[in-house]
């Protein structure tokens, strides 16, 4: 409670201070909802405690957030939308001025307006909110294709498939754990692969894909959905906006909406990418996106879902190799079903890469 009050008095939140409770279903900051009292009605913000064992720099973290978030407002200002506060984070300043505040134990906190009657789903269930949240993303991305700074690059190589592949490759050779014997076929289809790890970087390297403004966390649950219409909100989760591609965030999306087994399930025949959610997101996608991606980058839609399931199913390989030290597990052997997850997928869209090719040219 006295550290509540602590942060309460750190920033310019408007009102009496009553109270915090844990809030959300965030597994990466501790997010807690904080109630106000002004003049006899209550009010909401959100005061978080980011995590800086996994964000190393969260003073550039929250140099890009506060310029993303200064930078959608005025898009939307121009744009003429009426409910500014519910379509944008809106960062609350501190006494000093600043948009974070460093706490007596060297914890970082930041406040946000909260946005009300709204809501973030964590298991997708229709179409109609995959189509939401691309659309979402996809308004994202366009408002800030003309952002006037570069963003700090403040987890590097976040999407450098080439060294997740070489690192993978390396945990093989060194077997720490004697596990490489379990895991044959998905070294195999690895292997089988290994050309999709430089494309995007290539492309990049030689400029014909854009770098741009990329999100980088674009799960479901990461788009608010307004409680009463069902319609996208506003983008939040801000920790991981980084240059990047374009491709990244949507292949993340068609990762992360297209199955709805847990990440861990080990019944093959449960796992595939359902055609119907992979249009819904295209269709949203477009929706707002379509104005500002080139030929190539539209091209390579469907190509990005493969690539970064692929690139994530590398992570969970290696760590499982390497003893699971990286992702948090139950137990013995899920950081393999998770990969076996992830190939699985990868699968199911190679077998369905003229179909969803169809889909993005229409
Ligand atoms: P993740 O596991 O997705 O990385 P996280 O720990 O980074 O999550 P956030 O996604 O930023 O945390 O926030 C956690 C939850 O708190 C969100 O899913 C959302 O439900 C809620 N939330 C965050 N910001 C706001 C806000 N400004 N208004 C209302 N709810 C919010
Ligand atoms: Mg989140
Ligand atoms: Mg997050």
């Amino acid at each position: 409670m006295e550290q509540f009050n602590e942060i309460a008095g750190a920033f310019l939140c408007p009102g009496n201070y009553l109270g915090d409770e844990p809030y959300g279903s965030g597994h990466i900051n501790d997010t807690f909802k904080a109630y106000y009292d002004v003049d006899g009605r209550e009010v909401h913000y959100i005061h978080q405690r980011v995590n800086h064992k996994i964000f190393k720099d969260v003073p550039a973290l929250m140099e890009n957030i506060g310029n993303v978030v200064r930078h959608q407002r005025k898009k939307f200002e121009e744009a003429g939308a009426n409910d500014l506060d519910r379509r944008v984070l809106t960062l609350i300043p501190t006494v000093d001025g600043k948009d974070y505040y460093v706490d007596s134990e060297g914890c970082f906190w930041r406040t946000y307006v909260f946005i009300e009657d709204a809501v973030g789903i964590d298991v997708v269930e229709t179409t109609g909110q995959a189509f939401e949240a691309a659309k979402a993303f996809g308004e994202f991305q366009s408002q800030l294709a003309n952002l006037p700074v570069r963003l700090h690059d403040t987890i590097p190589n976040f999407h450098h498939t080439r060294s997740r592949y070489d690192t993978l490759m390396q945990a093989i050779e060194e077997d720490t754990h004697g596990r490489a014997c379990n895991v044959q076929a998905e070294i195999a289809f690895v292997k089988e692969r290994e050309e999709l790890v430089d494309l995007v970087i290539d492309l990049l390297a030689s400029g014909e894909l854009p770098e741009r403004v990329t999100h980088n966390d674009t799960k479901l649950n990461n788009v608010l959905i307004d409680s009463a219409t069902g319609k996208g909100k506003c983008v939040i989760d801000l920790d991981t906006v980084m240059p990047g591609s374009v491709l990244y965030d949507f292949g993340d999306m068609v990762r992360t909406t297209t199955n709805q087994a847990v990440e861990d399930e080990p019944d093959a025949s449960k796992i595939w990418m359902d055609i119907d959610y992979f249009e819904a997101l295209v269709s949203g996608y477009l929706e707002t996106a379509s104005g500002f991606l080139t030929p190539k980058e539209k091209e390579l839609l469907p190509m990005s879902g493969r690539l970064i399931t692929f690139e994530i199913g590398l992570r969970f390989l290696t760590d499982y190799l390497q003893g699971d030290s990286y992702f948090k597990t139950h137990r013995e052997g899920q950081n393999m079903d998770r990969c076996r997850k992830q190939f699985a997928m990868v699968k199911s869209m190679e077998e369905q890469a003229e179909a969803m090719q169809a889909i993005v040219s229409r």
